[in-house]
């Protein structure tokens, strides 16, 4: 695996790929800057050497050239955190592009406008994304979020470097800590898989299967395995379509010798709603009118046990509907359990959407082994798929 420290950047231009599509209020301020954090190091690596930067990225999902998704809204951001000032050109492509990058000096940074602005991006236009080859000597992937998809700048680019490509800081770390855990774990490994529905799930569930000794079924998706084996929902989420298929999950589980886990009681609700009534109950007895919104504390306890035993843990979805206070309480507990068990030598990997969000929110981010920047990359590298973004770089 090429990365960063392969190369000696002194009098080299970089043109960096990296993931700046980051939220933005009413008044185009940055809202959360992680992402421009988590390219720093890629992007001091290359000044600190003696080169200089040419950074790519995408802002939202603009339908042509459109000033509220240009990445001019972000450059003073990027400023403050990488502690440099920062160019910027209003086109990623063409003869201003091309001066602009012509010009930039040793220890400079160059920002290009929004790669979206042309359709060619997205589409994987090879001539786009040769010229886009023309403004950096040696080509860096640093965007793990858009890893996924074999887009002009995150994939068909990296055919013009030849051997002069690699991986950034960020995207090698998530590559390392997803091949920790899938492929050389540290025995026991488990699986947390929570979130809404079965059918998002399945090929993760399906991959990991191969690769886990232990697997906590929770959130929304306890209900469809729960009814599948005879027990009564009542009105919580569940799959009806998907029966057969969680029976068949439990049958292949059992075969592959992987230890299933799901709750034994749950906190229900008579509503959707945080204003709910509640009562914990047996997850099997769940009467009509009432819907599981959260584990309930034996099933915690017992959840909170098998985290404890084992050294390798991947989580991802959440256990209850933690936006509402009132049942979140599921996933604040397994935080702790993993944070606990990360305390006393586990790996611990967090990745996909809403465990980012849940982990963020209850503030457990530094007290796992590492929380994953790409929801959509992380879950297909999990359904076991090589992506593109990553295939080009090992090309
Ligand atoms: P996912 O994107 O598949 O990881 O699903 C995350 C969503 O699942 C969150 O918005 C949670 O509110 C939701 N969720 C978790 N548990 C339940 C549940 N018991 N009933 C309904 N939704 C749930």
């Amino acid at each position: 695996m090429k990365t960063l420290n392969d190369f000696n950047f002194a009098d080299k231009k970089a043109i960096i790929r990296v993931d700046f599509n980051v939220p933005l209020n009413e008044n185009f301020e940055v809202t959360d800057a992680t992402r421009i954090q988590a390219a720093k190091p890629t992007i001091i690596k290359v000044l600190e050497d003696g080169g200089s930067c040419v950074l790519m990225s995408h802002l939202g999902r603009p339908k042509g050239k459109e000033d509220k998704f240009s990445l001019r809204h972000i450059i003073e951001d990027i400023e403050k955190i990488i502690g440099c000032e920062v160019r910027f050109v209003d086109d990623c492509v063409g003869e201003k592009a091309e001066e602009a990058a012509n010009k930039l000096e040793n220890g400079e940074i160059l920002l290009l406008e929004n790669l979206r602005f042309h359709e060619e991006e997205t589409k994987g236009d090879v001539a786009f994304a040769e010229q886009l080859s023309k403004l950096g000597d040696i080509y860096i992937n640093d965007a793990f979020g858009t890893a996924h998809r074999a887009h002009a700048s995150t994939t068909i680019i990296a055919q013009f470097f030849g051997k002069n490509k690699c991986f950034g800081s960020l995207l090698a770390r998530e590559i390392e800590s997803i091949d920790k855990v899938l492929n050389n774990s540290e025995k026991p490994v488990l699986a947390v898989l929570g979130g809404a529905k079965v059918s998002s799930k399945i090929t993760v569930i399906e991959n990991i299967l191969d690769k886990v000794d232990h697997l906590i079924i929770g959130g929304g998706m306890t209900f469809t395995f729960i009814k599948a084996q005879g027990g009564k929902v009542g009105n919580s989420i569940c799959e009806d379509d998907k029966l057969d298929l969680a029976l068949d999950i439990l049958k292949q589980a059992k075969n592959k010798n992987v230890q299933v886990h799901i709750a034994v009681d749950v906190i229900a609700a008579d509503a959707f709603s945080n204003d709910a009534n509640t009562q914990v109950i047996d997850v099997t007895q769940i009467p009509d009118g009432w819907q599981g919104l959260d584990a309930g504390p034996n099933s915690l306890a017992k959840f909170d046990e098998v985290v404890n035993s084992c050294k390798t843990i991947l989580w991802n979805g959440p256990l209850g509907v933690f936006e509402m206070e009132n049942f979140a309480k599921g996933t604040i507990a397994l935080g702790n359990s993993i944070a606990n068990a990360t305390k006393n030598g586990a790996f611990s990997l967090v990745g996909g959407g809403d465990s980012v969000a849940a982990v963020k929110q209850f503030g457990f981010e530094d007290k796992v082994s590492y929380v994953s920047t790409g929801g959509g990359a992380m879950l297909e590298s999990l359904e076991g798929k090589t992506l593109p973004g990553i295939e080009a770089i090992l090309k």
